[in-house]
C-alpha cells in the first residue's frame, strides 16, 4: 500500500454502456448530463496502490489511534480512493458488529447453517446511512459545498444533519408529511437541520430536492450521489472482515431506494475484478408488500440489467400504472416506503453480478421478525427486519439451504421508531389492529406484554410465579 496514487486515477462515469461519459471527481453531479443515467465513481486500479490480499487491512487495527483507521469506512480507503487522506471526513462511523445467533438462525429455518446479523444501527446516527455520508461529505468538502440537502424517510436526514453539524454546514431536509418515525425527526431537529415538511410523499420530496438543488445550488446527499454508495461498499468489507475474509453464501438487505444493494453489488464486482475474492455472495433484496416496485419489475415484468440496456419503456409503463391507479407506497417499515427507487438500474446490475434475487414480505412478517431480532441482540427498526423475514421466506421456498451461511443487514437502530414496538407489545385484539393497521387475520408471534401489578410484594411474587403469557 506504499505506492502513491496517480492524479485522475479516480473519476465519475455514466453507467449506460452506450454513453460511458466520464467526468472529473471535482464535478458535482447526480446524473449523467448527456443521457440522464446514474453515475458511478470509477477507478483506474492499475494506477492505484491496491492491497494484494484483503488480510492486509487487518494491520490497520494495530494503528487504531488516528481517526481514519478508526473509521469503519476509511479503514478501507484503498478501495474507495477518490480523495486525499487529509480530506477524509469521519465522525466515527462503521463501528459495527456482526452478531451470530443460533436460536434466531433455527427460528428462520437455518438448522444446520448460520445467520449473521450486521448491526448497522450501531453507527453514530443509528443507521447505515453514516457509511455513505462520510464519503458524500468528503466529496462535498472537496468541492467547497456550503449547503447540503436531502429528501428523506428519516435516516438520511438524521445522518446528514449530524455530519453537517460537525462540519458547520447548513443542512436542508425535505420530508414527506406524516411519514417519519419519531426518533429520526428528533435527530434532524436536534442537529439543527432546516426541515421542510412537504405536503406529499417521499417520492415527491425526492423529485423536489433535485429541482431545488438545481435552482439554489444545494449539494444533494441522497443515494443518487455516487459518492454515497462508495462509502456504503464498506459495509460489505466489514462483513467479510468479521468472517475472517470468507465470503458468505447470501447477503440479505431491505430494499428502499436501493442504494445499499447497489453499493454491495459494486463492492463485490470490484473485489472480483481486483482478484481479492474468488466468488461473490448472492444478494437478496427484500421489499415490503406495501412498496413492491422492485419485486413487480424483476419478478413479474422481467426487467433486468440486460448488459446495461434496461427496458426503460417497461419501467415507465409500470410507473404510469402506479400513477393511473393512484398507488402510493404504504408500509410500517417507513425507511423502505418508496415506490420509485432512484437506484433501480444499479440494483439490477448488482442482482446481475451476484446472481441476486428479489422478494417481498408482509408488514406482519416484518414486525414479527423485528421482535425476534430484538430478542437476540441490540434490536433494529422495522425496515431492517425485512432482511430477517426475507431470510425465513427464502429458506421456506428452498432457495436458501438450511446449511447456508447467511448475512442479514440490520440497517437501523431499534430506538429510531419507538412507537411500533410499544404498540406491538402492549396492545391486543381490536386495539392492536387499530393502532398498527395489521394483524386482522393472525396474531403477532412474539408479543411481550407488560404486566400490571399492585405495589405490594405479595402481588409481585404471585405475578412472577405465574408462567409467562
Ligand atoms: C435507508 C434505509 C433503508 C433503505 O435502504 P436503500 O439503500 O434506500 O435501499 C432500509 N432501512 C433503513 C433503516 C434505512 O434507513
Ligand atoms: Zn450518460
Amino acid at each position: 500500500m506504499a505506492k502513491k496514487a496517480k492524479a485522475d486515477a479516480a473519476f465519475q462515469r455514466c453507467i449506460n454502456p452506450d454513453c460511458c461519459a466520464t467526468f472529473e471527481i471535482a464535478q458535482t453531479l447526480t446524473a449523467c448530463p448527456k443521457c440522464g443515467n446514474l453515475l458511478d465513481v470509477a477507478y483506474d486500479w492499475d494506477a492505484l496502490p491496491i492491497p494484494k490480499k484483503l488480510t492486509e487491512f487487518d494491520k490497520r487495527w494495530t494503528r487504531r489511534p488516528g481517526d481514519i483507521n478508526y473509521s469503519g469506512v476509511w479503514r478501507f480507503r484503498d478501495l474507495l480512493p477518490f480523495a486525499p487522506e487529509d480530506r477524509l471526513v469521519t465522525v466515527g462511523e462503521g463501528q459495527t458488529i456482526l452478531f451470530h445467533n443460533a436460536t434466531l438462525a433455527r427460528e428462520v429455518g437455518l438448522t444446520g447453517g448460520q445467520l449473521h446479523l450486521e448491526y448497522e444501527g450501531l453507527n453514530p446516527s443509528g443507521s447505515f446511512k453514516d457509511n455513505g455520508m462520510s464519503a458524500a461529505f468528503t466529496h462535498a468538502r472537496m468541492v467547497g459545498a456550503r449547503r447540503v440537502a436531502c429528501a428523506s424517510t428519516g435516516n438520511t436526514s438524521a445522518s446528514m444533519a449530524l455530519y453537517a453539524a460537525v462540519l458547520g454546514m447548513e443542512a436542508i431536509i425535505f420530508i414527506g408529511s406524516g411519514k417519519i418515525a419519531y426518533g429520526k425527526l428528533a435527530q434532524a431537529l436536534d442537529s439543527g437541520g432546516r426541515t421542510l415538511q412537504i405536503r406529499g410523499d417521499f417520492d415527491d420530496a425526492m423529485r423536489l430536492v433535485q429541482e431545488a438543488a438545481k435552482e439554489l445550488g444545494l449539494y444533494v446527499v441522497n443515494s443518487v450521489n455516487p459518492f454515497r454508495l462508495e462509502g456504503q461498499k464498506t459495509i460489505m468489507y466489514r462483513v467479510l472482515e468479521a468472517l475472517s475474509w470468507e465470503v458468505p453464501d447470501w447477503v440479505i438487505v431491505p430494499g428502499g431506494n436501493l442504494g445499499n444493494s447497489s453499493a454491495f453489488g459494486k463492492a463485490f464486482a470490484e473485489l472480483l475484478e481486483l482478484g481479492l475474492i474468488k466468488r461473490a455472495p448472492r444478494i437478496a433484496v427484500i421489499n415490503s408488500t406495501g412498496a413492491r416496485t422492485l419485486t413487480a419489475l424483476t419478478n413479474e415484468e422481467k426487467v433486468s440489467w440486460s448488459g446495461g440496456r434496461v427496458d426503460d419503456a417497461k419501467v415507465g409503463k409500470y410507473y404510469g400504472y402506479l400513477d393511473e391507479k393512484g398507488i402510493r407506497a404504504h408500509t410500517l417499515a417507513t425507511a423502505i416506503e418508496i415506490n420509485r427507487p432512484v437506484n433501480l438500474k444499479k440494483c439490477l446490475r448488482a442482482l446481475d453480478v451476484t446472481g441476486g434475487i428479489v422478494r417481498e414480505v408482509s408488514d406482519e412478517d416484518i414486525i414479527d421478525a423485528k421482535a425476534l431480532v430484538g430478542r437476540s441482540g441490540p434490536g433494529c427498526e422495522p425496515a431492517s427486519a425485512a432482511s430477517v423475514a426475507g431470510c425465513a421466506l427464502l429458506v421456506k421456498e428452498g432457495i436458501i439451504a438450511p446449511s447456508d451461511r447467511v448475512v442479514a443487514i440490520l440497517t437501523g437502530n431499534v430506538l429510531k421508531d419507538p412507537e411500533v414496538p410499544v404498540k406491538y407489545n402492549s396492545l391486543q385484539g381490536e386495539a392492536l389492529v387499530k393502532a398498527l393497521g395489521l394483524f386482522q387475520k393472525r396474531k403477532p408471534k412474539y408479543q411481550n406484554l407488560p404486566v400490571e401489578v399492585d405495589a405490594e410484594i405479595g402481588a409481585i411474587v404471585g405475578a412472577l410465579q405465574k408462567p409467562r403469557a
